[in-house]
């Protein structure tokens, strides 16, 4: 066990006779003074000890002022440590075996023998196996994010009543949002962080700028975590978000008006696959692929007929509201037999890539496009991985070509996410993203809905309403009313508007980061299936949305 010390003048002799009672223990230990009684600012020495237990380079500190309270103040500052003023030997192994203390305060003004006795049960009493208390300490820890706001609540308190409404919804409500997810404490923290306030146009070691060595450190991590993950010859975390990924593969290889396949929106690709509301529908000549009405899974055969009588210059694969895997080393043949590039826009299934439970796409396409922020759980932010090859053009296109400086706060919150991915524990997590998804399409399934191709293969689904008599739109209304947050989208072939739709889209990715699992989504299934058989029943309504709060409340949000 590492022991770190530390006091301010008040707290010097106390803190003497501890050490030398506990040097007869063997433990390693650093103290960080004071080491005179001459006066000092007591948050200088809390601050150095607080850094270490936070920061996990030792075990169990103590700590000593006066009378203890500056001292627990500013070490209670830190997430992560735990700072107990303890007067008695009782209040040790309370602060021990309730709260998990790692920091002892004491009082300079109580006995050295009796903060010695202190000092020493404090250190050999174990945490309780109980499961309240570490649910507590989950709580402290985990569930405190309106104290990472307080500043905010201050300067701007309208701001600030916005992300509390944000913390609210995410607490007490079930997001299905397929294209969302919960970030960890760890990417908020890089997406706050000062590296907001650096201008670095350029790349590492090349920038335009001075002052750059922070930043340049912070995008040389995440682009080597990036190519790491997904075995990649060349990336750029540059992109503000994947829509500028994918304009920048566009405008490293096309002219305008060349010609690209890719699936339509309304089968479930992206806006920035070619619809004409979007750049790429309006520069380019579009040649849109679909799914096949019997089967709604993609008809391979068909889309190489469509490669082979057009000839694109570039095949995009990849989708937003598609639930089957995608058949890379196919489309890579597709695009050999008529000479064109292939590009996989992966932006939904990148975590579940990661994750190792979909096939990755990096091996069959020279470009790789994605958004950081779906299943991959980063920051809202874009990606390209490409062959080394088109390195230079890429970089070319995202700087200057399309953006100034790059968001280096977004970029190493990035990096923070890839290496989070590259965690065995972010496999567990994509697989228990795919089983949450089966084990909700299978509820639903059973309760009588059609999900279009017939079920799941990734962390989404599509939900064929208007088989059962109703809207997307009024569907997903029904269920927001509820605390069940979807979406409602267009199904393939859809008769209704993009505004009303057919379906809704369900997807699994930030309910697997909150911790639950199979049976959980049965019982969401359940209450899905109840709301959607009897829309206008506003009692059931209210009923589901009490149950959804008390199940919510019982999965942490990180
Ligand atoms: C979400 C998505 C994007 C775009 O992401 P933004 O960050 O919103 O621009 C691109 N392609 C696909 C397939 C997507 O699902």
């Amino acid at each position: 066990m590492k022991l770190v010390f530390g006091c301010d003048h008040g707290g010097l002799d106390v803190k003497q006779a501890v050490i030398k009672m506990l040097a007869a223990r063997g433990d390693a230990a650093e103290d960080f003074g004071t080491f005179t009684a001459d006066s000092v600012d007591y948050p200088d020495f809390a601050i150095k000890v607080a850094e270490q237990i936070a920061e996990k380079r030792a075990d169990a500190a103590i700590l000593v002022c006066t009378t203890g309270i500056g001292m627990s103040i500013a070490a209670n500052r830190f997430a992560g440590v735990r700072a107990a003023l303890c007067g008695s030997v009782a209040a040790a192994v309370k602060s021990r075996t309730h709260n998990d203390a790692n920091v002892l305060v004491l009082a300079g003004t109580i006995d050295p023998e009796v903060a010695a006795d202190i000092a020493r049960t404090f250190l050999e009493t174990p945490f309780s196996q109980e499961g309240r208390h570490a649910r507590r300490i989950d709580k402290l820890e985990r569930g405190g994010r309106l104290s990472e706001i307080s500043h905010l609540a201050e300067a701007d308190p309208e701001v600030h009543a916005a992300v509390v409404g944000q913390i609210h919804q995410e607490n007490s409500t079930i997001n299905l949002i397929a294209s969302e997810n919960t970030v960890s404490r760890a990417v908020r923290e890089a997406s706050g962080s000062v590296l907001t306030n650096k201008y670095a146009e350029g790349y590492p070691g090349r920038r335009w700028y001075s002052g750059c060595v922070p930043v340049d450190t912070a995008e040389t991590l995440a682009i080597e975590r990036a190519k790491t993950l997904f075995g990649a010859e060349h990336a750029n975390v540059q992109p503000h978000c994947g829509s500028s990924a994918n304009m920048a593969v566009y405008f490293s290889v096309l002219k305008p008006g060349d010609t690209i396949l890719s699936m339509s929106l309304d089968q479930g690709g992206h806006l920035t696959h070619g619809s004409p509301v979007n750049f790429s529908g309006q520069l380019f000549n579009i040649i849109p692929y679909c799914v096949s009405p019997e089967t709604e899974v993609l008809d391979y055969d068909d889309i190489e007929k469509l490669a082979l009588a057009h000839r694109p210059r570039l095949i995009v694969a990849g989708a937003s509201a598609y639930p089957r895997v995608l058949d890379f080393p196919r489309f890579r043949k597709i695009a050999d037999a008529c000479g064109a590039m292939l590009m996989v826009d992966m932006a939904h299934i990148a975590g579940l890539v990661a994750g190792g439970v979909h096939p990755s796409p990096v091996p069959y396409a020279e470009f790789v496009t994605t958004t950081t922020h779906k299943t991959l759980r980063g920051p809202r932010g874009g990606l390209i991985l490409c062959r080394e090859a088109f390195a230079k053009a890429v970089d070319k296109t995202v700087f200057p070509g399309l953006q100034g400086g790059p968001l280096e706060n977004i970029i190493a919150a990035k990096a923070v996410c890839f290496n989070e991915a590259l965690q065995s524990a972010f496999k567990d997590y994509a697989k228990q993203v795919v089983a949450n998804c089966k084990a909700l399409a299978a509820t639903l399934t059973a309760r009588g809905f059609h999900l279009v191709s017939g079920g799941t293969d990734n962390h989404l689904m599509l939900v064929n309403v208007a088989r059962n008599g109703l809207t997307g739109k009024d569907a997903a209304a029904a269920l927001d009313a509820a605390g069940i947050i979807c979406n409602k989208n267009t199904i393939p072939f859809d008769k209704n508007s993009p505004f009303v739709t057919s379906g809704i889209r369900i997807g699994t990715a930030s309910v697997t980061t909150r911790g639950m699992r199979e049976p959980d989504m049965q019982r969401i299934g359940g209450w899905i299936a109840d709301i959607l058989s009897d829309l206008s029943n506003t009692a059931l309504i209210e009923k589901v949305r009490t149950e959804v709060a008390a199940l919510t409340a019982t999965f942490l949000v990180p």
